[in-house]
């Protein structure tokens, strides 16, 4: 069975770690802090991401325009 270790229990931490477990793939999450006290969990708007099958239109360049206009 392969191994992996991730660094942070945010939700990209805690996410790579639900998906490396569907593989079944061994992990051990590493955090100094729970992830209650991550950012992710400040995220009061909703977590907003590209999915690879999302709404038409949808991409990084155009989640960066929004930030940046
Ligand atoms: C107040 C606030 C509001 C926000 N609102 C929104 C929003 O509405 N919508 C949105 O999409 N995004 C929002 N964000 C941004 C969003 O929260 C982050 O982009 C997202 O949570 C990042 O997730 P992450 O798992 O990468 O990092 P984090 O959730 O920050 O997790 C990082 C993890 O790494 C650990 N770590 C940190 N340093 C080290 C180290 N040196 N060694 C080992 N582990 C370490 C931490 O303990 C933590 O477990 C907001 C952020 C803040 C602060």
């Amino acid at each position: 069975m392969k191994s992996v270790i991730i660094i942070g229990s945010g939700i990209s931490g805690l996410t790579c770690a639900i998906r490396c477990a569907e593989y079944g793939v061994r992990v051990l999450l590493v955090s100094p802090h729970p992830s209650e006290r991550s950012q992710s969990v400040m995220a009061a708007g909703g977590i907003n991401g590209v999915l690879p099958n999302g709404e038409e239109g949808d991409s990084v360049a155009s989640h960066i325009l929004l930030w940046l206009n």
